[in-house]
């Protein structure tokens, strides 16, 4: 008996039996193949995970599939392995797993082939007399294919009436045969460089030979500060990869994948590039990836879920700016594409490269432990030097709108001796909050533990937690009062401040909303190019992979932002940031100056961070995670709950703790914090809980997730909560 063990997306941690759809055989099956399922009482897609003979349902009580939507499998057995192995890790139900790993067309049942990719051509010794005459059918669809004897594409066919199944007769008779049409095929490219690699300076030159002289599996960590040419050692790796005939993924930030980013290794690369952005339909996505699984895709750039990108011939996988929080996903299947990368260079026995001038405690930690191979660029490439970094004390100081009278004095220096200054606020909107002058009322969203942000442009009052827009109040709903102001600057209050500061000169926002008009990014990093002095003005959108070569000055208008956080990751978070964003200055041939404004100047952490740089900030921030248990030295879970009503979430927890801890063995390797209150407790109108695991060794943790899943998913209560578990959380909010 053949039994179809099927992955199906749906929150239940199990698969799911079928019997294999009439008229097909056991022999045509393989792993990674589609099917078209009735499952409760829709219908959906189900991947095949294993062939067996038995199952715990009685025979009589198995459904057959309804169809096999597939010749071959979509998935090969590495990225299988790989998504099957983080639904276990992350503890994510396996079928939802197995389909995220998929393009979201095939996840609907698209079929597993290039738009208009098929050709059809008639045979050259074919006619309408090596059919019968009753073949009505195939005789016409012969007759259309006779009439275009350059070919005719399937999905033309499609158009006219005819249906796969005749097209498969004259194939499997000989009569029609077909041809790839491949958007991503090139003729042969002799040279596969299209632009000259960089001589390498000596340090860029040994982490390159240390990537390449490993073949097979090796994680790298590339340690290299901004601007010291990371990019350059990745495009002479991946060089290296091809003219082995290789292929190699590329995985960026979400905000990192610029048309910037992807011109550049179009610039140096004669080869078919797959880039997998945001900004394409599920169709082009799908043909991306398949021009990737089918080996025509040489580089493959992406963000997360390219991570799950089959290769035919994989040869490389390179995480840049490998701690960026972007990595991991957030909700649903929560998992970190930068660590399923490791896994999967495991898997393929490849090499893989992470990349950041600010990498994440546990790169560095993996580094320190020699489980990762730690190359360092401490200079900057080409003739560019260090920003030179200015912490200037702003307590007591008069402040325009949060600036400082020496930091416009900086500001005016640079504008006049003709370069740009980048101007960094990472608040969007007029301002954080709205406020009554006679009574103090502030205006909260109703949804959220939270203020609303004031935006002018358009006028509105926003939440940024969960969306929430309403109009601005004329009068305050409490006093009726008139008198209500804006408290605090956002991006387009300091916008306003700026231009009138320095009328003269442009000042070019960048944020989520001044962003939002196709093309508008474009406009302004055209405008950066021409060199003239301006100020450009933004969040964190302007923290990664720009390259502004006229920028001398940066300016931080608040540098505490994550000091006093509650996340113990906040450190490390305002770290990176920072340095990321002074990355921008002086990356030519101009000295850059970071200039950042502070009311805790003596503060450890900044003292250590521009006086010493990041490796001296992350010794030091390690010691602390060291002694209160952290992580990287102690591995983390989250157990989060959320309900309607206040307090539900967390009596939940509580009583699922007491249950939990007195009804079964459990092991004292794990320790248990809370259940409290989110930090953000109301959000999106759910009041959130969360109970946090936490054990110095993984396997005792990860048994005990086991455990916690099962008897969740028997609890009659947890119906009544949404519950989740977050692995390795990125923040604990
Ligand atoms: P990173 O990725 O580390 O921030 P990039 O690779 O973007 O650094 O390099 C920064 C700048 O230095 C770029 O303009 C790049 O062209 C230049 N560069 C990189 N390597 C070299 C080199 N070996 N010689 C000269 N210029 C270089
Ligand atoms: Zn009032
Ligand atoms: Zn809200």
């Amino acid at each position: 008996m053949t039994i179809l063990r099927l992955a199906i997306p749906s929150p239940l941690r199990r698969l799911f039996d079928y019997l294999p759809p009439d008229g097909t055989e056991a022999d045509d099956l393989q792993p990674g193949m589609r099917f078209k399922v009735t499952f409760g009482r829709r219908e959906t897609i189900g991947l095949l995970v294993e062939i067996t003979s038995s199952s715990e349902i009685p025979a009589n009580k198995l459904k057959p599939a309804r169809e096999l939507l597939d010749a071959t499998p979509v998935l090969p057995p590495t990225i299988m392995e790989l998504a099957r192995w983080a639904a276990g890790y992350y503890h994510h139900p396996e079928g939802d797993a197995l389909h995220q790993a998929l393009p979201v067309a095939l996840r609907h049942g698209d079929p597993c082939d290039y738009r208009h990719s098929w050709f059809w051509h008639a045979d050259k010794e074919a006619s309408l007399e090596c059919l019968p005459g009753n073949a009505h059918r195939q005789r016409s669809l012969l007759e259309v294919l006779l009439a275009h004897p350059q070919g005719i594409s399937q999905e033309a066919l499609k158009a006219e009436g005819f249906d796969p199944a005749p097209l498969k007769n004259l194939l499997n008779k000989g009569l029609a045969h077909r041809e790839q049409h491949n958007p991503y095929a090139l003729s042969a490219q002799p040279e596969i460089l299209r632009q000259p690699a960089l001589p390498l300076n000596q340090e860029q030159q040994s982490a390159l030979t240390g990537i390449t002289a490993h073949a097979g599996f090796q994680t790298n960590l590339l340690d290299g500060v901004t601007g010291s040419g990371k990019t350059e050692v990745y495009l002479q790796a991946i060089a290296h990869c091809l003219h082995q005939g290789k292929q190699a993924l590329v995985l960026v930030p979400e905000i990192g994948l610029t048309p910037q980013t992807i011109a550049r290794f179009k610039a140096r690369f004669n080869v078919p590039i797959a880039a997998l952005h945001s900004g394409l339909t599920d169709r082009q996505r799908l043909d991306g990836w398949l021009a990737a699984k089918d080996g025509h895709a040489r580089i493959i750039i992406g963000t997360r879920s390219a991570i799950f990108t089959p290769m035919a011939a994989p040869g490389m996988l390179i995480i840049d700016e490998e701690h960026d929080t972007s990595f991991k996903q957030q909700e649903g299947f929560r998992y970190s594409a930068r660590d399923l990368a490791v896994y999967r260079g495991r898997l393929e026995n490849i090499p893989v490269i992470l990349g950041s001038a600010t990498p994440a405690l546990e790169s560095l930690h993996n580094a320190l432990e020699g489980r990762y191979h730690w190359l360092k660029l401490t200079e900057r490439a080409g003739h560019s030097l260090p920003p030179a970094f200015e912490l200037l004390d702003i307590r007591q100081q008069p402040l325009t709108d949060g600036l400082s009278e020496p930091l416009i004095a900086r500001i005016r220096h640079h504008l006049h001796q003709g370069t740009q200054v980048l101007v960094f606020l990472n608040r969007r909107g007029y301002a954080p909050s709205l406020m009554c002058h006679d009574c103090g009322w502030i205006a909260d969203c109703s949804r959220c533990d939270a203020h609303l942000t004031l935006h002018r442009q358009p006028p509105r009052l926003h939440c940024h937690h969960c969306d929430t827009q309403q109009p601005v109040p004329h009068h305050c709903p409490q006093c009726q009062s008139t008198e209500i102001m804006p408290m605090g600057a956002g991006t387009e209050r300091t916008e306003q401040t700026l231009q009138s500061l320095f009328p003269n000169t442009p000042v070019l926002r960048v944020d989520r909303d001044s962003t939002q008009r196709k093309n508008a990014m474009h406009q302004i990093t055209e405008q950066v190019a021409t060199g003239k002095p301006c100020i450009l003005l933004g969040t964190q959108m302007l923290a990664k992979g720009h390259h502004f070569p006229r920028v001398t000055l940066v300016a931080i208008i608040n540098a505490d932002g994550g000091l006093f956080s509650a996340d113990f990751r906040g450190m490390e978070r305002t770290a990176q940031l920072i340095l990321q964003v002074a990355g921008r200055a002086g990356r030519a041939d101009h000295p850059g100056q970071v200039v950042m404004q502070t009311h805790h100047a003596d503060h450890p952490m900044l003292q250590s961070l521009v006086s010493q740089g990041y490796d001296a900030f992350a010794t030091l921030e390690l010691q602390h995670r060291h002694l209160a248990n952290l992580p990287p030295y102690h591995h983390y879970a989250i157990l989060r709950a959320e309900a309607t009503q206040r307090g539900r979430a967390d009596a939940f927890l509580s009583a699922l703790r007491q249950q939990f801890t007195s009804h079964l063995q459990t092991s004292h390797a794990c320790q248990w914090l809370g259940p409290f209150p989110s930090p953000m407790e109301k959000r999106g109108g759910l009041f959130r809980a969360q109970l946090m695991l936490h054990a110095a060794d993984r396997k005792p943790l990860h048994q005990l997730l086991q455990q916690l899943c099962s008897f969740l998913e028997q609890h009659p209560e947890a119906r009544k909560v949404r519950w989740s578990i977050d692995v390795d959380p990125a923040d604990t909010f």
